[in-house]
């Protein structure tokens, strides 16, 4: 038996029945880490001995108890935006380079009151801006799947740790399309929660309207099995809700399944092998039994604009706390820096602190909000947001899912599209009006062996998880 190949219940069967024990399982992992990490680039920190005692810890447990939870035992990766106490937590930027995370994020305390083990922290683009993860300040991921592509952005790291077998489940995180991007290239699963369905708690903040954790998985069992110990309201987290569908014990039924494509996701750009594959996915739904309708989202076209608005001025609010003051990186404890006054610390801290792509959304979002221009842009900006919400609530109407391609390119060359912010914006076209919306999205992997992976976007109203979950695993057949 190869242990890093079980998915979640076989390994917590595998567990149970005694066949090999956490420790093994968690030494399974640190070994293919240490033969691919090098080349793949999927961690920036690793956790050894602490994983190792955790698996301890679940060994013992496991000893003793009959039952246990689901995540006893299991390795898992995590994001370098989510804070695990006493692990750096970088978000990939030399600001916060040397940063230690002084208490656990909501969503790593309930794995780990599972039994969970964390093995280390991946890679992303700087504070989670990007899409190809070769913003980061410590250099880019590879995907696993041929390393000369992209794994995808921003949590890159997390994706190809998945898909190159060095974690058996990962969280990422997502505010433009983070988690299924990355997800859809890797050829693993992925899901955006619905907006308040998981704890931000311990998350760096990046564009707070926007942001949500959720799982990445070899399956879509597996993001079910992870999402449901992640989610729930925290009073820790103000926008945190309880879902009030059951993620089991409901009805469903492919016949029952009216599945909308919108018209203006299959238009000018998108790559014809991307379009042949999700369309030969979506008419294998047809042929089982679901109703496919065509809809319309017509302000799709907006939706890109009005994030790359709305998102950078929320980080420049968000980001405003790195002020080499408080936080991380600092240029008032170098010995050779000439700062004179205030407005100095600020600017050396700022401009050696962060990155390009941070930069120039921190501008272009000061701008945005500026006095004379908030109208103009930001407002404006709002005003689109609803008018996307509008077009997903006359959809649902109609139909219960909503299919798209997760991108419409396929992992693209390293180095491809760095120099050209627009065409690395425009990755994100069918991402980023979930997160406008607050809606939930899961990226299922479709494409036959041997071929670049292309993910197939799965679309459901506010807390409709369980129906996504239900449908995503048709795809897997
Ligand atoms: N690529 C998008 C951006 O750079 C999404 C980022 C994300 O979801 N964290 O804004």
């Amino acid at each position: 038996m190869i242990l890093t190949e079980l998915t979640i219940s076989q390994a917590h069967q595998g567990l149970k029945k005694k066949e090999f024990s956490a420790t093994e399982l968690c030494r399974a992992y640190f070994n293919n880490i240490e033969s691919t990490n090098k080349e793949i680039f999927a961690f920036l920190a690793l956790r050894e001995d602490r994983a190792l005692s955790e698996a301890k810890k679940a060994d013992d447990l496991i000893a003793c108890a009959q039952d246990f939870p689901i995540l006893t035992g299991i390795p898992i990766a995590v994001k370098d935006n989510i804070l695990v106490e006493g692990t750096k937590c970088t978000a990939a930027s030399k600001m916060l380079e040397n940063y230690v995370a002084p208490y656990d994020a909501t969503v790593v305390k309930k794995l780990k009151k599972q039994g969970a083990v964390i093995l280390g922290k991946t890679n992303l683009d700087e504070f989670a801006m990007g899409s190809s993860t070769e913003n980061s300040w410590f250099g880019p991921t590879r995907n696993p799947n041929d390393l000369t592509r992209v794994p995808g952005g921003s949590s890159g790291g997390s994706a190809a740790s998945v898909a190159g077998k060095m974690a058996l489940a990962a969280l990422g995180s997502d505010t433009g399309g983070s988690i299924r991007l990355p997800a859809s290239f890797c050829g693993v699963v992925g899901l955006k929660p619905t907006y308040g369905a998981v704890s931000r708690f311990g998350l760096m903040a990046f564009a707070s309207s926007l942001d949500q954790i959720g799982p990445i998985t070899k399956t879509v069992e597996d993001a079910k099995i992870v999402f449901e110990v992640i989610k729930g309201k925290d009073k820790m987290d103000s926008t945190s809700v309880e879902s009030q569908f059951p993620i089991n014990n409901f009805q469903f039924s492919i016949k029952d399944l009216r599945i909308g494509v919108p018209k203006e996701y299959f238009v000018k750009g998108i790559d014809p092998e991307v379009e042949k594959i999700i369309g030969a996915a979506i008419k294998k739904y047809g042929e089982v039994g679901a109703e496919i309708i065509e809809v319309s989202l017509p302000h799709t076209e907006y939706a890109l604009p009005a994030y790359y608005i709305i998102n950078p001025s929320e980080a420049s609010a968000n980001l405003a706390r790195y002020d080499g003051i408080r936080y991380g990186y600092s240029e008032v404890q170098n010995p050779k820096s000439k700062i004179q006054n205030l407005l100095d610390v600020y600017m050396e801290t700022r401009g050696k602190g962060f990155g390009a792509e941070v930069r120039r959304r921190i501008m272009l979002g000061t701008y945005a909000l500026s006095s004379g221009y908030y109208e103009a842009y930001y407002k404006r900006a709002q005003k689109v947001r609803t008018k996307v919400i509008e077009d997903f609530n006359n959809a649902f109407k109609k139909v219960d899912l909503i299919f798209t391609p997760t991108s419409p390119v396929l992992p693209f060359k390293i180095g491809e599209k760095i120099d050209d912010p627009l065409a690395m914006y425009l990755v994100d076209v069918y991402t980023v009006s979930i997160n406008l919306a607050g809606l939930p999205a899961l990226s299922v992997p479709c494409s036959g062996a041997g071929k670049l992976p292309v993910g197939l976007q799965i679309i459901g109203k506010p807390f409709e998880e369980n129906k996504i979950f239900e449908a995503g695993k048709i795809c897997e057949y």
